[in-house]
């Protein structure tokens, strides 16, 4: 497996895979360990979440600079990624108890009541572009139910899978509570044939959760699925637009733009349009693009060669069938992945750029002339990820976000993961949810138990 740093198109070290063998001793050691774990309580699992935590806090800059180094996330953003993980544990820390505390219900019986029981072994399949915080969202509610984990992480993130790994045993969790497998995507099917394996979670594209979930039904295990999207973003005639347009540059770029909700559909009420677009491009024409470790730079590389291949032949596509091109659209002449901040105008049905996700710093401008085409532009998609709407009148934006097939709609923000609230999709955006406490109880059995 091989840690290439984008911003330098260079190799920075190669890790050893594990043999079919290793990887059914490592699910077999997950398994024995998850024996005595569940019988562990809560107080003990949050005292070493809480522990984890403060590594994440205290190793801040190391975790960073490592993620930086393999993926070309800007360096703050880094930061910004470790400060949630150690969040995301806190909060489980304190919350998992109370959101899985035995339900009474009143039926005729002298008693009965809903239990939460952990499933066993949870295989997460992980994607690279935030490569702490998509581990941590799925580890810590799961751990914190009483599950053990086994991570297989994107194979240009080695060295973040093993230094997650690292944390859990340097934090004091027993011996393979959480363990990492050094495989590539083929050996996935195995792993969640293993009859020791109970449960899969996947973060990533289209066909890698066409796959999991077949092997997953063929297989009968529950499945979670956490796939791409194409988030709109509705600005309408009664918008804070000076808010709206700067928000939009963090909602588009955050990560290069390599963000499953990150806005990519900027759907805009015509007379509001040149405006906007003026706005966006006054503060796109000065981001800037270069080394991920330099403070002062906006927009670091892609992650990979290929990625740059793809939204490049997504925004030539999209020009060749009419779009108009307000600035970027082009590699700059530097090494490494880097692709130019862009804005698309003019985007219409049958272009790239409307139907498909755009993973990288590409802002679509769609052009509509009432609410009711706004909402069913935002609804024209495979995806139903995240949204945000843009008015003055709340009423108006909660009954608008309420129209919207998504799992998630902000109404004057941009879509965020936070630990406190579910996340997750609809139609092609994938099923199930994660965070808050309907992701801890997607992996437990919700056991019935009645006494007469
Ligand atoms: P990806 O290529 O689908 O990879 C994700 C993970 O799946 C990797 O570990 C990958 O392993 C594995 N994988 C790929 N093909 C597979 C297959 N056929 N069978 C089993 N496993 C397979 O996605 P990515 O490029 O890393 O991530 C980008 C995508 O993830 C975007 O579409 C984005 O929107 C989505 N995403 C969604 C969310 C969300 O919460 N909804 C969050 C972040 C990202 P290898 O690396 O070894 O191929």
């Amino acid at each position: 497996m091989k840690s290439i740093n984008p911003a330098l198109n260079q190799l920075i070290r190669e890790y050893p895979e594990h043999s079919q063998e290793e990887v059914a001793a490592i699910v077999e050691r997950t398994s024995r360990s998850g024996i005595s774990w569940r019988k562990t309580s809560f107080a003990y699992r949050g005292e070493l979440f809480r522990r984890l935590a403060g590594m994440l806090r205290s190793d801040k800059e190391r975790l960073s600079r490592l993620m930086t180094e393999e993926m070309g996330k800007i360096i703050m953003e880094s930061h910004a990624e470790i400060e949630k993980c150690a969040l995301a544990c806190d909060f489980y820390a304190e919350h998992a108890g109370s959101m899985l505390q035995d339900e009474i219900v009143e039926t005729e019986a002298s008693r009965s009541l809903v239990v939460f029981q952990p499933l066993g072994v949870i295989f997460a399949v992980m994607p690279w572009n935030f490569p702490f915080w998509q581990v941590f969202r799925f580890a810590v509610p799961s751990l914190m139910a009483g599950n053990v984990g086994l991570l297989k992480h994107a194979s240009n993130v080695p060295g973040c899978a093993l230094a997650i790994e690292d944390l859990f045993i340097k934090a004091g969790f027993p011996d393979n509570v959480f363990s990492t497998l050094m495989i590539p995507s083929s050996m996935v099917e195995e792993v969640i044939a293993n009859p020791l394996v109970h449960a899969v979670t996947l973060t990533g594209s289209g066909p890698a959760g066409s796959s999991v979930a077949s092997f997953a039904a063929r297989y009968i295990k529950k499945a979670v699925l956490e796939l791409g999207g194409s988030d709109a973003y509705i600005v309408l005639e009664d918008a804070d637009l000076e808010k709206a347009v700067r928000v939009a540059v963090n909602a588009r770029m955050i990560n290069q733009g390599q963000s499953c909700i990150a806005a990519k559909r900027f759907i805009v009420i015509e007379t509001l349009v040149e405006e906007f677009t003026s706005g966006l491009e006054k503060i796109v024409s000065e981001l800037k693009t270069g080394n991920p470790f330099d403070p002062s730079i906006q927009i670091g590389p892609l992650a990979r060669p290929d990625l740059v291949d793809d939204i490049d032949r997504q925004v030539r596509e999209s020009l060749d069938a009419g779009a108009k091109l307000v600035c970027g659209g082009k590699r700059p002449k530097m090494t490494g992945c880097y692709y130019a901040p862009t804005i698309l105008g003019n985007v219409k049905k049958g272009m790239p750029a409307y139907h498909e996700e755009t993973f990288g710093p590409v802002f679509s401008i769609i052009s509509v002339t009432s609410e009711e085409e706004a909402i069913s532009v935002a609804n024209d998609s495979q995806f139903g990820l995240g949204g945000s709407i843009w008015t003055r009148d709340l009423e108006r934006g909660e009954k608008l976000a309420r129209q919207i097939d998504t799992g998630a709609v902000f109404v004057n923000g941009m879509t965020k993961s936070d630990p406190r609230l579910p996340f997750g999709g609809v139609k092609k955006s994938g099923y199930g949810r994660e965070l808050a406490a309907y992701g801890i109880k997607e992996f437990v059995n919700i056991k019935t138990i009645w006494i007469g």
